[in-house]
């Protein structure tokens, strides 16, 4: 493989990587490795005064190193190559997945009103498991589609300074029906803060599926809290809820892919586990972090802790 500059360029867009991490890149810094390493042997072994001895081991050497790095390029790039292939694959599989889903949402539901014909007790009731089969389907596309856009670099991070406060109002009001229909008080306690530099949609994103998660793992009649306020350079938010809680022997693995915990497997049936999984990566390429603390049948606490300007930006 060839350098050159535009090759970088798009190859970085093709294995959607950093420059850095380009095949044509790893193996300019290769070859100027071995001709670093070549000219210190070279120098080293000039000092011994024997020609023989100059000759062999500046070629064994530059040998060596040429040969291992070339086998590590190859290693690297193959890895870049099916990682991006992959990553296709998933964002081309699940986008076709979508539609026929769908497709088949609104003929459950049809069935289900009993438009197309009366229904028998048991036909009823077969429909509604596969509804809710389908609807779990619709759910774990959309998780994917939403992990390949959001956590494995789809789409570019667009950073912009925004309002904390208007940020998280605008998720509130987008789920404060879900809230309402269970009976739940939703409380906000924003402090002004400095603007943050962030990808909004993104970050909105993550605020979305935790107060989402609150609010689905919190019992009717209950409380979800939202605190947010600045110390020094970040801005922590804290998503409070009198939910169900996560037990203790399972918290360990709940930013793991798929992962639900048992007690959120029997109260709620439809879920994912990717959620939280996609909400860590998002902060963290932001250059914050992410934990909770969680007692069971008690509620959970997720902070986040943001840098008013991510160290890339
Ligand atoms: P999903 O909600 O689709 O299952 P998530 O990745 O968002 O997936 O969450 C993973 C798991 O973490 C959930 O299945 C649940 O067990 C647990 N969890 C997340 N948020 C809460 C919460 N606020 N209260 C209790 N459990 C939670």
């Amino acid at each position: 493989m060839a350098f050159n500059g535009a090759g970088i360029g798009q190859e970085a867009r093709l294995f959607r990587v950093k420059f850095y991490q380009t095949p044509s890149f790893l193996f300019l810094i290769m070859g100027i490795s071995t001709i670093i390493v070549m000219l210190v042997t070279f120098f080293i072994a000039k000092t011994f005064d024997d020609v023989t001895f100059l000759i062999l081991s500046t070629s064994t050497v530059t040998g060596v190193v040429f040969v291992s790095g070339v086998i590590l390029v190859r290693i690297i790039s193959k890895i870049i190559i099916i990682n991006a292939a992959r990553t296709e694959f998933l964002s081309l599989v699940t986008h076709q997945l979508r539609s026929p889903l769908t497709g088949m949402k609104y003929i459950f539901e049809l069935a289900l009103s009993q438009n197309a014909g009366e229904l028998t007790p048991t036909l009823k009731e077969v429909l509604r498991q596969g509804a809710e089969s389908n609807q779990q389907m619709l759910m774990l596309v959309s998780d994917l589609l939403d992990m390949s856009k959001m956590a494995e670099g789809d789409s570019p991070y667009e950073y912009e300074k925004v309002e904390v406060k208007r940020l998280i109002k605008e998720v509130y009001e987008d789920l404060a029906p879900n809230a309402q229909e269970k009976n739940i008080t939703v409380q906000l306690h924003i402090d002004e803060t400095d603007q943050i530099k962030v990808d909004p949609k993104k970050i909105s994103f993550a605020i979305q599926n935790l107060l989402d998660n609150a609010i689905k793992y919190t019992p009717e009649h209950g409380t979800v809290t939202v605190k947010a306020r600045q110390i020094g350079k970040r801005v922590k938010i804290s998503i409070i809820d009198t939910g169900i809680g996560v037990p203790l022997n399972e918290q360990d693995r709940l930013f793991t892919r798929f992962y639900r915990a048992t007690n959120a497997e029997k109260t709620k049936k439809t879920g994912t586990g990717l959620g939280l999984y996609i909400v860590k990566t998002i902060i963290e390429r932001h250059g914050g972090s992410i934990q909770f603390e969680s007692e069971l049948n008690k509620g959970s606490t997720f902070t986040i802790l943001l840098p008013l300007r991510s160290k890339h930006f």
